[in-house]
């Protein structure tokens, strides 16, 4: 049951880099990844942050990830930038998307803006609203046509295929590049994946370009702390690879894409050094998604995610109470900290 939604504005006090849920990802590239919002409207089997089943769910105020974004852009270098929304979420329910995207293109650098959805919620208006802010590419997660596994996979009692199409149609009379991103599930979907595979190639066919409809093969991942789907054994890396190498061959198409296609390159990282293992003092500034988590604030410019060690549960009480934290993982890719207490 989702007992609230807290938005999260310049003044709430609450950094926005460093959390892996919502806020401002920097992986060192010249992508800046940002995840305004945690609400979804599906809760699909297999999804991997267990979305649409939070307990507390944020939205980012756009002013303040737009003023963090600004500084992000000028640390890496104005030139060559992309932003990219990939919430744990749906994005198009974050009701200032557009504002958003328009303002995004004032930042100096910003060359692409990307986003990712399930698609479901795409129609004729936001579709146009897209085209308007001149939307870069939209990366779509279907991972069937067969309306029944998708909706089986989705949990969605009406999983609109058609629908789903027309709209991809639409997006592809734009000028927005499509990337269809379907989840492979062995043994589950793998016919379906063909059939997609069939799909891009009939579109190349007919003139679409490998720019304007690219395929992005996603492996199924299953982590202890998402949802995973029953009798399913996701594989090694090597036997997915192994796969699409056989699919490529088979199809005479490219399905294993690196940074390169996308113009990844590395960028200087904004992150703080810290490295698992460390004990270091925050302040509680906020309850988490969860009812084991909350967000402390490291500094002005980074927080958190603090997992709370059985039996402590969050409590409104422990805001803006000031404790030691110890880290559980921080990589060097990345500038995301996740802590534990007690320890
Ligand atoms: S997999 Fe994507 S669409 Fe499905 S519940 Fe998770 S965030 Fe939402």
């Amino acid at each position: 049951m989702t007992h609230e939604i807290k938005y999260i504005k310049r003044d709430s006090g609450i950094p926005i880099s460093g959390l892996d849920f919502i806020g401002i990802i920097d992986r060192g590239t010249n992508i800046i990844e940002i995840k305004p919002i945690t609400i979804c409207n599906l809760k699909c089997k297999y999804c991997f942050v267990k979305c649409g089943g939070y307990i507390s769910n944020f939205i980012i105020d756009p002013y303040y990830l737009l003023e963090k974004v600004k500084e992000i852009a000028n640390y890496k270098g104005n030139y060559d930038l992309e932003v990219h929304i990939a919430p744990y979420g749906e994005i198009l329910l974050y009701k200032d998307l557009f504002l958003l995207l328009d303002s995004l293109w004032n930042i100096k650098g910003i060359e692409k803006i990307s986003m990712q959805t399930n698609g479901l919620l795409l129609n004729k208006e936001n579709i146009k609203k897209l085209k308007k802010s001149n939307l870069t590419r939209i990366n779509i997660s279907l991972n069937t046509f067969n309306k029944k596994l998708a909706e089986y996979l989705t949990k969605c009692k009406d999983y609109d295929i058609e629908s789903l199409l027309d709209n991809i149609n639409q997006l592809l009379k734009s000028k927005i590049n499509v990337l269809i991103a379907p989840v492979w599930f062995p043994s589950q979907n793998d016919e379906d994946i063909e059939e997609i595979i069939k799909y891009i190639i009939n579109l190349r066919n007919k003139g679409f370009s490998d720019k304007k409809i690219q395929i992005g093969i996603q492996k199924y991942l299953v982590y202890k702390t998402g949802r995973k789907l029953k009798k399913i054994q996701p594989k090694s890396w090597g036997y997915f690879y192994k796969q699409l190498a056989h699919l490529e061959n088979k199809y005479s198409i490219k399905l294993k894409l690196g940074p390169k296609d996308f113009g990844i390159h590395e960028r200087s990282l904004l992150k703080l050094e810290i490295s698992q293992g460390d004990i270091f003092p925050i302040e509680i500034v906020s309850n988490g998604r969860w009812k084991n988590e909350c967000i402390g604030k490291i500094n002005e410019e980074f927080s958190t995610k603090i997992l709370l060690n059985n039996p402590l549960e969050f409590s409104e009480s422990y805001v803006g109470k000031h404790l030691k934290v110890k880290v559980l993982k921080s990589s060097s890719n990345d500038n995301i900290i996740t802590t534990y207490t007690p320890y």
